[in-house]
């Protein structure tokens, strides 16, 4: 994750996050972490049918193969050591529970 491809689809993700989350919190009555939350549950059930059209035989042939358990504690670290920044840090270090490889 350290390509300029990548720095720049991490860009374009971002900004198109955060201007759904503005439209929500504009929108709804939610405060900001269960918005946070609701674009949380919108991201597993994005890998869901995402993971499934893999899992299907008639799917998509590209030839990744989900592993839900491994995948889920992926994407649960990428956005803990995200949100976390430095504020806890010495509290709860989500690096030091980070596997090693990729796949
Ligand atoms: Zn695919």
């Amino acid at each position: 994750m350290s390509s300029i491809r990548h720095d720049a689809a991490f860009a374009a993700l971002r900004a198109a996050l955060m201007a759904s989350y503005a439209g929500t919190l504009a929108s709804t009555r939610m405060s900001p972490l269960e918005a946070l939350e609701a674009m949380a549950a919108a991201l597993g059930s994005i890998y869901r049918e995402v993971a499934d059209s893999h899992l299907d035989p008639e799917g998509c042939r590209c030839g990744w193969q989900p592993h839900a358990l491994r995948d889920i504690v992926a994407l649960e670290q990428a956005m803990g050591i995200n949100a976390a920044g430095d504020e806890q840090e010495s509290l709860f270090d989500l690096r030091s529970i980070m596997p090693a490889g990729h796949g």
